[in-house]
This record gives C-alpha cells, structure tokens and sequence, in this order.
C-alpha cells in the first residue's frame, strides 16, 4: 500500500528479524501489517490518503475510494529510556494492535555469511542502521516490558532471537530474558527459536515462565530450504518434527507454533501437506504471505499473488478446525496477534457456517421419546 502521510500512526518496522517493511493499520476492526517500504507497495493500486483530525484515513484503489482505515497510535512507552540511556523502542516495539515484540539477539550465526544466510532475512539491517542494540538483557526487557503493559495495555510479548549457536540455538538467552519480565509483569509471553540440540531445553522453557514457543520452518520442501535458507536448512525437517512431539506436551497443544512462508518457492499443495503434518502433532502453522525486505538478496522476488494465498489459506482454515487448533487460543505471540496473515480471518469464516442460522434456542429433547428411542442404542436417554 501507498501512503499519502509515512508518520501516521505508530512508526513503521524496517529491517530486523522476520515480516518487516511494513506498518500497522486497523481496517474494519482488525489491525494488519500492511508493507509499505517494499518495491511492491510503492507500484500498488492502494493509496491510503492523509488521515483527519479524527484519524481515518480513506483508501483508494486506482483512485476509486474502497474503504478507509486508522492507525494505532504510537505507544507511549517509546518517549521513554532505560536506567542505562536506552530509549524502550530499541529495546522493544509494539506490534500490530498490543504485541510487545523483540529480538533478543539481533545477531545471527546464519548471517555473517550470505552463503549461509536465509536470503528473505534484515535481521542486522536495523542494528546497522542504529534502530536497535545487538543484546537487550533480561533487566532491560523487564523495565520495557512493565512500562508498556502499565502505559500501553499490551497484553502478550513475542522474543525472537538471531541463532547465537549451534547447540542451545538461543533457548538459554530466551530463559534468561522470559524469567525476568515474567518477575517484573504478568505478561503472556512466546519465544521463537530454532529447535535446540537437547529436548531438555523445553522443560526449562517453560520453567522459564514461557507460555508459547515458535519453531520455524519457514519453507517446506527440502530443495527449497537449502536454496532459500542454506545455513537454517542443516537443522533437518526431522529435527522440528522431534522436537515438535517433544514440546507439545510441554506447553500444550496449540501452544506450539511454526511459521510457514508462502511465496518462497513452495507449493500450495506442499504447504498444505506440511501444515497436515505439524497439524497432527498439534502444532499450529501459522502460514505467512513472504514480503520481499528491501536490501535482502529476495527484495525482487515477488510477493504470492491474493490468489495463492486463498488456496493455500481457505483448506488451511478447515484443516485447523477440524483440530481444534486456532490462533485465538494461543496464550501468546505471532499466531495470537495473526497480523501479519489472513489466516485469522479464514478461521473465522471456516466457523460462521457451523452455527444453526438463527434457530428457536429452546432446549433439545426427543419430541417422543418412547416411540423413537425406546430399544434404540440410545433408549436410556429417553428415561
Ligand atoms: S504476527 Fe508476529 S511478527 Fe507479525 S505483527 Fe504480530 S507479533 Fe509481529
């Protein structure tokens, strides 16, 4: 989307770890991440005009008026420093809607070569740039974290974190971190790492005070993953899936997550039997349209078209229900806050069809039960 007014609203992410490029807008009661900084935003048939004194914005689309939209605005913790000089917004920021994000470590074993780097990846261009530090200790995220619950509402944080090693692969930081903000605020709070090399890492996780965790896949298909993300893709497919049994019964079912980026070279049909095999171990995948980050090896690889995600999103959804998986149920993090896809939005329609349309709520009983269930199986429901 275009945007007549780029200060609007809460400032926009550039660079870092994950989804990036974009800004948060509510439309129609639901705050997205809409990218902004792309090469693909600034050719799109979207313009979002200057937004008025009573902050709506109108969108146009090839200059015909489709809609109109507001921004959050901008957190107040960000006027804000730490005891040690500081300012919060390099600690954490605030995603979507009530998302307190950070990355913990802002460096990555995965990026210091573009050999081994996932080529969709900005994790070091927003340290670069003097947007954020490259280690936020726990006593700092637990200072961040408390002053944007109490200033700001929000109500769950995700930390992810750069890969620092090939063992722990960030679990220990992320313990050290989630256990200071859960001793500072009560906060929901997800990790997102990969997998660590021992399956004990997870009951100290959540020991930790940690309530969700994410484990990326990120693309499906082998070939994919070593051409896309050669250094993540030595950590193989049966690690996750291992691991994914193993965390489970840890945080819960549901409460385990995985992000799947659509657009890298996958399948929707490759999507989808993956999302059916995480699916079966109650994971919940948590599928993402890929946005190209400028300045990234992928910044002209195109975005998947509306229409990959509808195939890819709509079956998605009725697999999720048919689980008894959903977003909403997680505690916390990305599958939670759903921002950054319509895969919400999917759940939501999958469900408006199961409910009766508008019947008399007048409780159920046999009309006669004698004559019909009498000596049925189900005769002791009628006495
Ligand atoms: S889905 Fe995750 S990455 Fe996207 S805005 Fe929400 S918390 Fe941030």
């Amino acid at each position: 989307m275009r945007l007549a007014d780029g200060r609007a609203g809460a400032p926009s992410r550039r660079g870092g770890a994950g989804p990036s490029d974009h800004k948060a807008v509510t439309i129609a009661g639901r705050t997205v991440m809409v990218p902004v900084h792309t090469a693909a935003s600034f050719e799109s048939p979207y313009a979002a005009g200057r937004p008025n004194a009573a902050g709506v914005s109108v969108i146009e689309r090839d200059g015909a008026v489709v809609g109109q939209m507001t921004f959050p605005r901008q957190p107040r913790f960000y006027a804000l420093q730490t005891f040690d000089g500081i300012p919060y917004a390099k600690i954490a920021v605030l995603h979507g809607r009530d998302v307190l994000a950070t990355t913990v470590l802002q460096n990555c074993i995965r990026y210091q070569s573009r050999t081994k780097t996932c080529q969709f990846c900005a994790i070091g261009q927003s340290l670069a740039a003097g947007r954020t530090i490259a280690h936020k200790t726990p006593e700092q995220l637990a200072e961040v974290a408390r002053a944007a619950v109490l200033l700001d509402g929000v109500s769950h944080m995700v930390m992810t974190t750069g890969t620092p090693n090939a063992t722990d692969r960030g679990a220990a930081v992320l313990c050290d971190s989630a256990f200071a903000v859960k001793a500072s605020v009560d906060l929901a709070i997800q990790v997102q790492c990969e997998p660590p090399d021992s399956d004990r890492w997870f009951e100290r996780m959540r020991a930790s005070g940690i309530d969700s965790l994410g484990m990326h896949i990120e693309a499906v298909t082998p070939a994919v993953r070593e051409r896309i993300m050669p250094g993540k893709a030595t950590v193989p497919l049966e690690r996750y899936m291992k691991a994914f049994e193993v965390a489970v019964p840890v945080f819960g079912r549901g409460q385990v997550s995985t992000y799947i980026l659509a657009g890298l070279g996958d399948s929707a049909e490759a999507i989808l039997a993956m999302a059916a095999e995480v699916i079966a171990r109650g994971v919940y995948p948590f599928v993402v349209p890929f946005v190209p980050i400028s300045g990234t090896p992928m910044e002209d690889h195109p975005a998947p078209t509306p229409g990959f995600m509808h195939e890819v999103l709509q079956p998605l959804a009725v697999m999720l229900r048919a689980a008894g998986l959903s977003g909403a149920a997680s505690k916390a993090g990305c599958a939670k806050c759903g921002a950054c896809s319509a895969l919400s939005t999917y759940e939501a329609t999958v469900d408006a069809p199961r409910l009766p349309p508008a019947l008399p709520r007048v409780p159920w009983r046999p009309a006669m039960p004698d004559l019909v269930l009498e000596g049925s199986p189900l005769g002791h429901l009628a006495r």
